[in-house]
């Protein structure tokens, strides 16, 4: 037999499941599932999404069969809800609902009120007694459909929505309405024909009257908007593959705009924002679906807990209609129980009756994330396990990230209230647009995206924003729904800004304040709160929640972490953060910035030196200078291991470009400013970062080498003499193969015995290399004979191994990603099939020699979830990171472990 293609749901039975979402889409499995478990869901069916597939691979068009399948299950639809779809006397309206295995907010379509036509309006008009409704329903058909089937599925894309949308205000303004609920039966009636009319000439097709055609048309509309733009680059920013394709839901409508027994709503089971076990929503009554999320109207709180300063004196539906309610709280708890999770749910009450229509896992900051795993585990509603799993580590980010300095904020300008959607705070420049947003941070700028209210096509804007703004829409709005998802502070529906993008600028109503384009912001958007200029931001302090949780995540960890660190209070941080040691140690560190004026100027001293005596002399002059960094370092790590690198940038890099510098120098050294600048000349490279830096400089200058391992065992036979317990490890940058580490060896072991002589003491240290070179990979069996242990840096070996350059891939990397060239930008994620290669091969050959070989990587990937999961797949013993990736590190660790 052919593949079921239609899974039929409704009356408490279902053909499917909430298993099935890589068939039925989440949204359709999910409506399974409610069904099972005996809620009040609409019957309907659900088209599978390989038909999505097969849509796509036939050319757009639907498989063979298929629409006499969907008119069969129809059957069963319309004997479930006794009626008759297309019949004039008693006609069933449907909706056609998209539906990928994943949530894609409003990113792909969905069309409602599906067979109202001229033969069934007089049907529905005669059944409800209410001509309002039904004439606003079949204007909402007319221009979804508009919108959706005959414009954009056809890839015409000439705003026929804009045009509608445009028809109605005006007819409102000329009229004198306020609101969309003033307009009477007739007003919508003749709204609907002029609707007719402007499709045809815009269009240039009438609007079909059959329902049959309305139903299929809108079934491939659907399919169609998997790959309209808002939707594939929702996916770009997800990782969704293109090929898992949408289903399609046929549902029975019914309707929350039947007027004031009637309403729409959203609600979350728990407080999405911070996790709190309350239940959270927004309702509206007398309207129909889209209308909670749009932010057309202020929506209602849910309850008492729902309850703010926007919408305190509107009525909740617990207030309301408490019977109703009462029974969506009972719903509540069977979801949660069934689905051990917080769930986002919509909601219809027709006529006082309650309708369930979509459930899904919801959306959370990582504050949610983070208290609600707690919270559920403490319920017993989760194991640890499951815990561990339900905080993406990328979400811990937000708990480290940055709050407003609150003596700062008590000072500051506050310009507008509104809803605290997304957490934590950002300070930018005001843009109006999301191309803007996205040009200006290409540019590197940080930018608060300020907007009326936002929609899917803004989503790259909001992407790169650091911050969003806006004048419209509820906490369910979508810039609230996408900015929970990725963390990202926001403010939604700040109502005293008056957005007028157009003109690139807003105003604070009531005050003669004007926002424009470029003005520095700053939001909170913890509480709500914007301000002008650039409030002071604060790292925000750990909470005992925050260490609770990542005490379970080391239960399950099995890979090491450690910390990339240049000073003594980076590695103390990178400790309260739980890393297990530094894995990346640049000596270098320490001739730039604060505090390098005197070790650089001796620098300079022995990179212009003119024979050995005069280097000899400035590298003994720099040596305490070295010594008593790693020893700071090392007391911070005390009893943790500490890798330092030995010297890696090109040394030109350090050479005095400006005439009061070399003037200074050549004083110093007693010779002309003339002779300083020739010989700086004398160092320049045309490729630098292939040129002659790192073991190679040690190679040509052996006293480099050997003043910086004298500096450490120095460094450690001190401690070691104050009862300390250091643990260096040398680490040897950009070799290529096993000669140049015997070489170094022999420098690392005569300072060795020279330091334990000298101090009557016993060091112990282990030697390695980093390995950066695609050649060092496949050499490295012989480099393991000298080396105990490796370090891939990561930045490096991706460069050497792409040929591309970090500092200049920006210009052309976006174009690679959008062409499809690169799945990931490889200098955030491991590249697994080249670079992550390479790291195959070179743990395998130096693991051959050396089967006890420590192995680690230091590189920006340390602490990207994707590649600690490479890593652990490569039987890598630890990864090393910044300071403040270490608890996202842990996680993955963790996580990768109990996949
Ligand atoms: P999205 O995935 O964008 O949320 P939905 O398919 O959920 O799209 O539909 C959009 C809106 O229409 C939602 O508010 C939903 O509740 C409402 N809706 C969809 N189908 C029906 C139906 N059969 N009856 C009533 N409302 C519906
Ligand atoms: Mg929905
Ligand atoms: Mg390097």
């Amino acid at each position: 037999m052919d593949k079921k293609r239609i899974y039929l749901f409704g009356d408490k039975t279902a053909d499917g499941n909430e298993k099935m979402k890589e068939l039925l889409g989440g949204k359709g499995a999910n409506l399974a599932g409610m069904c099972l478990l005996g809620l009040p869901v609409p019957a309907g069916l659900t088209i599978t999404t390989e038909c999505c597939n097969e849509y796509y691979s036939n050319n757009c068009q639907l498989p063979s069969g298929l629409m006499g399948e969907v008119w069969k299950g129809m059957e069963v639809v319309e004997k479930r809800m006794n009626m008759k779809y297309g019949d004039p006397d008693n006609p069933l309206l449907v909706s056609a609902r998209s539906g990928a295995r994943t949530s894609m907010p409003g990113m792909m379509d969905t069309v409602l009120n599906i067979g109202l036509c001229v033969a069934t309006l007089p049907g529905m008009i005669k059944k409800t007694n209410n001509p309002r409704f039904v004439y606003d329903s079949y204007r909402r058909l007319i221009m979804m459909y508009a919108d959706v089937v005959m414009d954009k599925a056809e890839g015409l894309d000439k705003g026929i929505r804009r045009s509608l949308d445009d028809m109605l205000e005006a007819y409102k303004e000329k009229r004198g309405y306020h609101s969309d609920t003033d307009l009477t039966a007739d007003d919508w009636k003749t709204l609907a024909e002029q609707f007719k009319a402007k499709i045809k000439e815009v269009l240039g097709t009438e609007f079909p009257d059959d329902p049959k055609v309305q139903l299929e048309g809108a079934i491939k509309a659907v399919f169609k908007s998997w790959d309209g733009k808002k939707a594939i680059s929702y996916r770009r920013i997800e990782g969704i593959p293109d090929d898992w394709g949408t289903a399609v839901t046929v549902q029975a409508m019914v309707f929350g705009n039947m007027g004031d027994t009637s309403a729409t709503g959203v609600a979350f089971t728990r407080d999405p924002a911070v996790g709190t076990n309350v239940f959270y929503g927004e309702w509206l009554i007398n309207a129909q679906g889209e209308d909670v999320v749009a932010g057309i109207r202020t929506p209602n709180p849910l309850n008492n807990d729902t309850k703010n300063e926007q919408n305190k004196h509107l009525h909740s539906l617990q207030e309301q209609m408490p019977d109703v309610y009462k029974e969506l709280v009972d719903i509540r708890s069977t979801l949660e129980k069934e689905f051990t999770d917080m769930l986002d749910i919509e909601f219809t009450i027709q006529e006082h009756k309650l309708y369930m229509l979509q459930c899904r896992v919801g959306k959370r900051t990582g504050t949610a994330a983070l208290n609600m795993a707690m919270d559920m585990l403490e319920e017993k509603l989760i194991d640890e396990k499951t815990a561990v799993k339900r905080v993406a580590p990328i979400q811990l980010d937000e708990l480290l990230h940055p709050i407003c300095d609150p003596a700062s904020e008590k000072e500051a300008k506050l310009l507008c209230k509104g809803l605290p959607a997304g957490p934590g705070a950002a300070v930018g420049k005001a843009v109006f647009s999301a191309e803007k947003a996205v040009e200006w941070t290409r540019r590197g700028e940080k930018v608060l995206l300020v907007r009326k209210e936002t929609n899917p096509e803004d989503v790259d804007g909001m992407r790169v924003s650091s911050g969003i703004l806006t004048s419209l829409g509820g906490m369910t709005s979508h810039a609230a729904l996408v900015a929970r998802g990725w963390g990202k502070c926001c403010i939604v529906g700040a109502g005293m800004l008056d957005v007028q993008e157009d003109k690139r600028l807003a105003y604070i109503k009531g005050t003669d304040i004007v926002i424009k384009e470029g003005d520095i912001l700053t939001l909170n958007g913890t509480k709500g709160h914007a301000y002008q200029g650039a409030l002071k931001l604060i790292e925000s302090s750990e909470n005992p929640r925050f260490q609770a949780f990542m005490k379970i995540v080391d239960k399950f960890r099995k890979m090491g972490v450690r910390t990339n660190a240049d000073t003594a209070e980076d590695a103390a941080i990178a400790r309260s953060f739980g890393a297990e040691g530094i894995g990346l140690f640049r000596t270098e560190h320490m001739f730039y910035g604060k505090g390098s004026d005197q070790p650089l100027f001796i620098l300079r001293k022995m990179i212009l030196s003119a024979n050995d005596e005069e280097r000899q002399n400035a590298i003994n002059e720099l040596e305490p200078f070295v010594r008593k960094d790693m020893k700071d370092t090392m007391i911070a790590m005390d009893g943790l291991p500490v890798t330092f690198r030995l010297l890696d940038p090109p040394l030109h890099e350090f050479a005095p470009q400006t005439p009061d510098k070399q003037e200074e120098i050549a004083k110093v050294l007693g010779i002309s400013v003339h002779e300083v600048v020739a010989r700086v000349n004398a160092l320049h490279e045309t490729n630098p970062m292939m040129g002659h830096r790192g073991v190679r400089l040690g190679i040509t200058y052996p006293a480099i080498t050997e003043m910086q391992v004298r500096a450490l065992f120095e460094a450690t036979a001190e401690l070691l003499k104050e009862g300390k317990s250091p643990k260096p490890e040398i680490m040897v940058p950009v070799t290529i193969g096993g000669r140049e580490l015997i070489i170094t060896r022999a420098t690392v072991d005569k300072i060795h015995s020279e330091v334990c002589q000298q101090f009557g003491v016993d060091i112990h240290f282990l030697y390695g290399t980093m390995i950066e070179i695609p050649r060092a990979c496949f050499l490295a069996d012989r480099m393991a004979k000298t080396a105990e242990f490796f370090s891939f840096g990561t930045n490096d070996l991706t460069q050497m191994t792409y040929g591309f350059s970090r500092d200049d891939a920006s210009t052309f990397l976006p174009d690679y990603l959008n062409k499809k060239i690169l799945d990931n930008d490889p200098f955030q994620t491991i590249d697994p099939k080249g670079v992550g290669e390479l790291i195959t091969i070179a743990c395998e050959r130096g693991r051959k020699t050396r089967p006890n070989l420590k192995i680690g990587i230091c590189g920006e990937q340390g602490g990207d979830p994707k590649s600690v999961q490479f890593c652990y797949k490569n039987g890598l013993n630890y990864v090393s990171c910044s300071p403040f990736r270490v608890p996202i590190a842990r996680l993955a660790a963790a996580q990768a472990a109990l996949e």
